[in-house]
Protein backbone atom coordinates (compact mmCIF):
# COMPACT_ATOMS: atom_id res chain seq x y z
CA UNK A 1 0.00 0.00 0.00
CA UNK A 2 1.44 3.30 -0.65
CA UNK A 3 0.20 7.24 -2.01
CA UNK A 4 -3.11 8.71 -0.36
CA UNK A 5 -4.23 5.54 0.35
CA UNK A 6 -1.29 4.89 3.05
CA UNK A 7 -1.61 8.09 4.06
CA UNK A 8 -5.33 7.63 4.59
CA UNK A 9 -4.35 4.42 7.12
CA UNK A 10 -1.87 6.50 8.86
CA UNK A 11 -4.32 9.44 9.51
CA UNK A 12 -6.44 6.30 10.59
CA UNK A 13 -4.15 5.09 13.32
CA UNK A 14 -3.11 8.69 14.38
CA UNK A 15 0.62 8.09 13.68
CA UNK A 16 2.34 11.68 15.09
CA UNK A 17 6.33 11.98 14.64
CA UNK A 18 8.22 10.00 16.96
CA UNK A 19 11.30 12.50 17.36
CA UNK A 20 9.42 14.29 20.32
CA UNK A 21 7.77 16.49 18.14
CA UNK A 22 4.54 14.47 17.91
CA UNK A 23 3.83 16.13 15.01
CA UNK A 24 0.84 14.71 12.32
CA UNK A 25 2.36 12.24 10.00
CA UNK A 26 -0.24 12.02 7.49
CA UNK A 27 -0.99 16.16 7.69
CA UNK A 28 3.07 15.91 6.83
CA UNK A 29 2.76 13.26 4.17
CA UNK A 30 0.09 15.12 2.54
CA UNK A 31 1.63 18.49 2.46
CA UNK A 32 4.44 17.59 0.76
CA UNK A 33 2.29 15.28 -1.47
CA UNK A 34 0.32 18.13 -2.74
CA UNK A 35 3.32 20.69 -3.00
CA UNK A 36 4.73 21.68 -6.30
CA UNK A 37 8.01 21.36 -7.22
CA UNK A 38 10.03 19.47 -10.09
CA UNK A 39 11.82 17.73 -7.75
CA UNK A 40 11.23 16.15 -3.96
CA UNK A 41 12.89 14.60 -1.58
CA UNK A 42 12.52 12.50 1.54
CA UNK A 43 15.22 12.43 4.75
CA UNK A 44 14.85 10.00 7.71
CA UNK A 45 16.48 11.30 10.36
CA UNK A 46 18.54 9.72 12.79
CA UNK A 47 20.13 11.60 14.36
CA UNK A 48 19.36 10.99 18.19
CA UNK A 49 20.93 13.28 19.61
CA UNK A 50 18.83 13.50 22.68
CA UNK A 51 20.93 11.93 25.98
CA UNK A 52 19.79 8.76 27.26
CA UNK A 53 17.88 8.20 24.05
CA UNK A 54 18.64 4.91 22.10
CA UNK A 55 15.47 4.13 20.61
CA UNK A 56 16.32 5.11 17.17
CA UNK A 57 19.59 3.15 17.08
CA UNK A 58 17.47 -0.34 17.82
CA UNK A 59 14.92 0.71 15.50
CA UNK A 60 17.91 1.26 12.55
CA UNK A 61 20.00 -1.66 13.87
CA UNK A 62 17.40 -4.25 14.39
CA UNK A 63 15.23 -3.24 11.34
CA UNK A 64 17.31 -1.66 8.36
CA UNK A 65 15.21 -3.39 5.83
CA UNK A 66 11.97 -2.21 7.74
CA UNK A 67 13.18 1.26 7.46
CA UNK A 68 14.43 1.21 3.96
CA UNK A 69 11.52 -0.03 2.75
CA UNK A 70 9.69 2.20 4.77
CA UNK A 71 12.22 5.42 2.85
CA UNK A 72 10.67 3.86 -0.22
CA UNK A 73 7.15 3.52 0.73
CA UNK A 74 7.65 7.31 1.54
CA UNK A 75 9.25 8.59 -1.54
CA UNK A 76 6.47 6.76 -3.63
CA UNK A 77 3.84 8.12 -2.11
CA UNK A 78 5.21 11.51 -1.95
CA UNK A 79 6.51 11.78 -5.06
CA UNK A 80 10.50 12.50 -4.40
CA UNK A 81 13.21 10.86 -6.61
CA UNK A 82 15.78 10.98 -4.19
CA UNK A 83 16.48 10.17 -0.45
CA UNK A 84 18.91 10.67 2.49
CA UNK A 85 19.21 8.60 5.48
CA UNK A 86 20.96 10.61 8.07
CA UNK A 87 22.40 9.06 11.46
CA UNK A 88 24.54 10.52 14.13
CA UNK A 89 28.42 9.72 13.44
CA UNK A 90 28.82 7.02 16.37
CA UNK A 91 26.10 5.25 14.56
CA UNK A 92 26.90 5.96 11.11
CA UNK A 93 29.96 4.25 12.09
CA UNK A 94 28.80 1.04 13.32
CA UNK A 95 26.10 0.83 10.63
CA UNK A 96 27.82 2.38 7.57
CA UNK A 97 28.48 -1.17 5.68
CA UNK A 98 25.09 -2.94 6.47
CA UNK A 99 23.29 -0.09 4.56
CA UNK A 100 25.70 0.69 2.26
CA UNK A 101 25.00 -3.19 1.46
CA UNK A 102 21.06 -2.75 1.92
CA UNK A 103 21.21 0.84 -0.38
CA UNK A 104 23.29 -0.11 -3.12
CA UNK A 105 21.27 1.02 -6.48
CA UNK A 106 18.66 2.73 -4.98
CA UNK A 107 18.74 6.29 -5.26
CA UNK A 108 18.94 6.61 -1.15
CA UNK A 109 22.23 8.49 0.71
CA UNK A 110 23.18 7.35 3.56
CA UNK A 111 25.49 10.16 5.58
CA UNK A 112 26.55 11.80 8.77
CA UNK A 113 28.36 14.92 10.03
CA UNK A 114 31.08 15.43 12.27
CA UNK A 115 29.79 17.40 14.32
CA UNK A 116 26.07 17.10 13.85
CA UNK A 117 23.75 15.09 16.58
CA UNK A 118 21.59 17.66 18.47
CA UNK A 119 21.04 20.09 16.10
CA UNK A 120 20.69 17.89 13.09
CA UNK A 121 17.23 16.47 14.90
CA UNK A 122 16.08 19.86 13.87
CA UNK A 123 14.84 19.81 10.36
CA UNK A 124 15.83 22.33 9.28
CA UNK A 125 19.62 22.42 10.41
CA UNK A 126 19.72 18.79 8.95
CA UNK A 127 18.80 20.36 5.87
CA UNK A 128 21.54 23.12 5.44
CA UNK A 129 23.57 20.01 6.54
CA UNK A 130 22.68 18.14 3.77
CA UNK A 131 23.48 21.33 1.44
CA UNK A 132 27.03 21.80 3.40
CA UNK A 133 26.36 25.09 4.98
CA UNK A 134 26.53 25.72 8.32
CA UNK A 135 25.09 23.97 10.89
CA UNK A 136 22.12 26.22 11.94
CA UNK A 137 18.87 26.30 11.83
CA UNK A 138 16.88 28.19 9.19
CA UNK A 139 13.69 30.94 9.44
CA UNK A 140 10.76 28.98 9.07
CA UNK A 141 8.22 29.50 7.27
CA UNK A 142 8.75 28.54 4.73
CA UNK A 143 8.87 24.75 6.15
CA UNK A 144 10.09 21.95 4.21
CA UNK A 145 7.34 20.35 3.15
CA UNK A 146 6.89 23.62 0.84
CA UNK A 147 10.63 24.40 0.58
CA UNK A 148 13.05 22.22 2.01
CA UNK A 149 16.51 20.93 0.25
CA UNK A 150 17.29 22.68 -2.18
CA UNK A 151 14.27 25.07 -2.48
CA UNK A 152 12.16 21.80 -3.24
CA UNK A 153 9.44 20.02 -1.23
CA UNK A 154 11.02 18.03 1.49
CA UNK A 155 9.47 14.98 4.04
CA UNK A 156 11.28 14.79 6.49
CA UNK A 157 10.75 12.07 9.38
CA UNK A 158 12.55 10.83 12.43
CA UNK A 159 13.47 7.00 11.39
CA UNK A 160 11.26 5.61 14.15
CA UNK A 161 8.20 7.33 12.29
CA UNK A 162 9.38 6.08 8.37
CA UNK A 163 9.65 2.26 10.18
CA UNK A 164 5.99 2.75 11.70
CA UNK A 165 4.44 4.03 8.36
CA UNK A 166 6.36 0.88 6.96
CA UNK A 167 4.61 -1.52 9.49
CA UNK A 168 1.10 0.16 8.94
CA UNK A 169 1.39 -0.49 5.05
CA UNK A 170 1.71 -3.93 5.53
CA UNK A 171 -0.91 -4.31 8.34
CA UNK A 172 1.68 -5.37 10.61
CA UNK A 173 0.87 -1.94 12.96
CA UNK A 174 -0.18 -2.55 16.71
CA UNK A 175 -0.53 0.65 18.51
CA UNK A 176 3.05 0.02 20.29
CA UNK A 177 6.26 2.05 20.01
CA UNK A 178 9.73 2.05 21.58
CA UNK A 179 10.74 3.08 24.71
CA UNK A 180 14.15 3.95 26.11
CA UNK A 181 14.21 2.97 29.90
CA UNK A 182 17.64 3.72 31.45
CA UNK A 183 19.30 5.02 34.96
CA UNK A 184 18.54 3.42 38.69
CA UNK A 185 16.70 0.69 37.44
CA UNK A 186 17.49 -3.34 36.77
CA UNK A 187 17.14 -3.65 33.28
CA UNK A 188 18.09 -0.43 31.45
CA UNK A 189 17.67 -0.97 27.62
CA UNK A 190 14.52 -0.52 24.52
CA UNK A 191 11.38 -1.83 24.97
CA UNK A 192 8.63 -2.32 22.84
CA UNK A 193 5.27 -1.04 24.50
CA UNK A 194 1.92 0.35 23.76
CA UNK A 195 2.20 3.48 22.85
CA UNK A 196 0.14 5.26 25.66
CA UNK A 197 1.23 3.66 28.56
CA UNK A 198 2.33 5.25 32.05
CA UNK A 199 5.40 5.55 33.47
CA UNK A 200 4.58 3.01 36.23
CA UNK A 201 3.04 0.43 33.81
CA UNK A 202 6.19 0.34 31.70
CA UNK A 203 8.67 0.07 34.63
CA UNK A 204 6.14 -3.19 36.03
CA UNK A 205 6.18 -4.59 32.75
CA UNK A 206 9.96 -4.44 32.06
CA UNK A 207 10.43 -5.45 35.79
CA UNK A 208 12.04 -2.37 36.18
CA UNK A 209 10.34 -1.12 39.13
CA UNK A 210 12.66 0.71 41.54
CA UNK A 211 13.25 0.83 45.13
CA UNK A 212 12.55 3.81 47.53
CA UNK A 213 12.11 7.05 46.63
CA UNK A 214 13.32 8.41 42.79
CA UNK A 215 12.22 10.50 40.49
CA UNK A 216 12.36 10.14 36.56
CA UNK A 217 13.04 12.44 33.38
CA UNK A 218 10.75 11.66 31.40
CA UNK A 219 11.02 12.39 27.09
CA UNK A 220 15.02 12.27 26.81
CA UNK A 221 17.55 13.44 29.06
CA UNK A 222 18.53 17.02 28.21
CA UNK A 223 14.81 18.31 27.28
CA UNK A 224 12.64 15.87 29.17
CA UNK A 225 10.15 16.57 32.25
CA UNK A 226 10.97 15.91 35.67
CA UNK A 227 8.61 13.75 37.66
CA UNK A 228 8.44 12.36 40.98
CA UNK A 229 7.31 8.58 41.87
CA UNK A 230 3.91 9.97 42.95
CA UNK A 231 3.48 11.06 39.46
CA UNK A 232 4.24 7.97 37.74
CA UNK A 233 0.58 6.67 36.80
CA UNK A 234 1.30 9.53 34.15
CA UNK A 235 0.97 8.43 30.70
CA UNK A 236 4.23 8.94 28.34
CA UNK A 237 4.32 11.48 25.63
CA UNK A 238 6.94 13.03 23.25
CA UNK A 239 10.13 11.62 23.16
CA UNK A 240 9.65 7.80 25.07
CA UNK A 241 12.64 8.13 26.91
CA UNK A 242 12.62 7.05 31.02
CA UNK A 243 15.42 7.49 33.18
CA UNK A 244 15.08 6.78 36.93
CA UNK A 245 17.14 8.60 39.36
CA UNK A 246 17.48 8.77 43.45
CA UNK A 247 17.16 12.35 44.76
CA UNK A 248 20.98 12.52 45.26
CA UNK A 249 21.49 12.58 41.41
CA UNK A 250 20.00 16.56 41.63
CA UNK A 251 23.27 18.43 41.06
CA UNK A 252 24.50 16.01 38.74
CA UNK A 253 21.67 16.16 36.98
CA UNK A 254 21.67 19.68 36.83
CA UNK A 255 25.19 20.07 35.73
CA UNK A 256 24.89 17.36 33.18
CA UNK A 257 21.89 19.32 31.53
CA UNK A 258 24.38 22.68 31.30
CA UNK A 259 27.15 21.48 29.96
CA UNK A 260 25.08 19.61 27.07
CA UNK A 261 23.22 22.96 26.09
CA UNK A 262 26.57 24.74 26.12
CA UNK A 263 27.78 22.22 23.77
CA UNK A 264 25.03 22.23 21.87
CA UNK A 265 24.35 25.77 21.48
CA UNK A 266 24.86 26.65 17.84
CA UNK A 267 25.64 29.87 18.76
CA UNK A 268 23.20 31.45 16.18
CA UNK A 269 21.20 33.28 18.68
CA UNK A 270 22.05 35.58 21.64
CA UNK A 271 19.46 34.51 23.99
CA UNK A 272 20.93 30.61 23.46
CA UNK A 273 24.49 31.39 23.38
CA UNK A 274 24.62 33.23 26.45
CA UNK A 275 22.32 31.95 28.26
CA UNK A 276 23.11 28.35 28.29
CA UNK A 277 27.05 29.96 28.96
CA UNK A 278 25.93 31.61 32.02
CA UNK A 279 23.68 28.47 33.48
CA UNK A 280 26.68 26.50 32.77
CA UNK A 281 29.51 29.14 34.47
CA UNK A 282 26.48 29.16 37.27
CA UNK A 283 26.46 25.00 38.26
CA UNK A 284 30.36 24.41 37.38
CA UNK A 285 30.67 27.17 40.28
CA UNK A 286 27.95 25.44 42.11
CA UNK A 287 26.90 28.79 43.00
CA UNK A 288 23.24 28.53 41.87
CA UNK A 289 21.09 31.70 42.15
CA UNK A 290 17.78 30.27 41.35
CA UNK A 291 16.03 33.29 40.98
CA UNK A 292 18.57 34.45 37.98
CA UNK A 293 18.26 30.82 36.30
CA UNK A 294 14.89 31.01 36.08
CA UNK A 295 14.78 34.58 34.29
CA UNK A 296 17.34 33.13 32.12
CA UNK A 297 15.52 30.05 31.15
CA UNK A 298 12.16 32.64 30.59
CA UNK A 299 14.17 34.80 28.33
CA UNK A 300 15.52 31.32 26.50
CA UNK A 301 12.02 29.44 26.37
CA UNK A 302 10.55 33.22 24.95
CA UNK A 303 13.27 34.69 22.82
CA UNK A 304 15.52 31.65 21.27
CA UNK A 305 15.21 31.13 17.51
CA UNK A 306 14.72 27.23 18.06
CA UNK A 307 13.42 23.82 19.31
CA UNK A 308 16.79 23.25 21.39
CA UNK A 309 16.59 26.81 23.36
CA UNK A 310 13.63 26.50 24.45
CA UNK A 311 14.28 23.03 25.44
CA UNK A 312 16.20 23.82 28.01
CA UNK A 313 12.90 25.54 30.05
CA UNK A 314 11.20 22.21 30.61
CA UNK A 315 13.45 19.99 33.06
CA UNK A 316 14.64 22.83 35.12
CA UNK A 317 10.73 24.05 35.51
CA UNK A 318 10.00 20.72 36.06
CA UNK A 319 12.93 20.00 38.68
CA UNK A 320 12.02 23.63 40.33
CA UNK A 321 8.29 22.49 40.31
CA UNK A 322 8.72 18.66 41.63
CA UNK A 323 9.81 19.59 45.40
CA UNK A 324 13.64 18.31 44.53
CA UNK A 325 15.08 21.76 44.84
CA UNK A 326 14.96 23.11 48.77
CA UNK A 327 15.86 26.69 47.46
CA UNK A 328 13.11 29.32 47.88
CA UNK A 329 12.67 30.69 44.31
CA UNK A 330 10.12 33.63 43.26
CA UNK A 331 7.24 33.07 41.55
S1 LIG B 1 18.28 28.47 19.98
FE1 LIG B 1 20.40 27.79 20.24
S2 LIG B 1 20.64 26.14 18.76
FE2 LIG B 1 18.80 27.32 18.16
S3 LIG B 1 19.52 28.89 16.74
FE3 LIG B 1 19.62 29.80 18.77
S4 LIG B 1 21.77 29.40 19.41
FE4 LIG B 1 21.32 28.01 17.73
Amino acid sequence: MFGEQLIEEIRKKGLVGRSGSCFNTADKWQAVLDAKGDKKYVIANGAEGEPDTSKDFYVMYNHAEDLVRGIILAMHTVGAAEGFLYMREAYHDLMEKKYNNLLKGLPITLFTERPGGYRCGEESTLLNVIERKRAQPRNKPPFPTQKGLWGCPTLINNVETIYTAEQISKGAYQHTRYFTIGGKVKHPGVFLAPEKISVKDLLIITDNEPRGKTFAQVGGGASGEIIIDDDYSRKITGLSAVTIYSEDDVNYLIKKWADFYRRESCGHCVPCREGSYRIYEMTKSNQIDWNELKDIIEVMDKTSFCALGRAIALPYRSLLASGLIKQKVKV
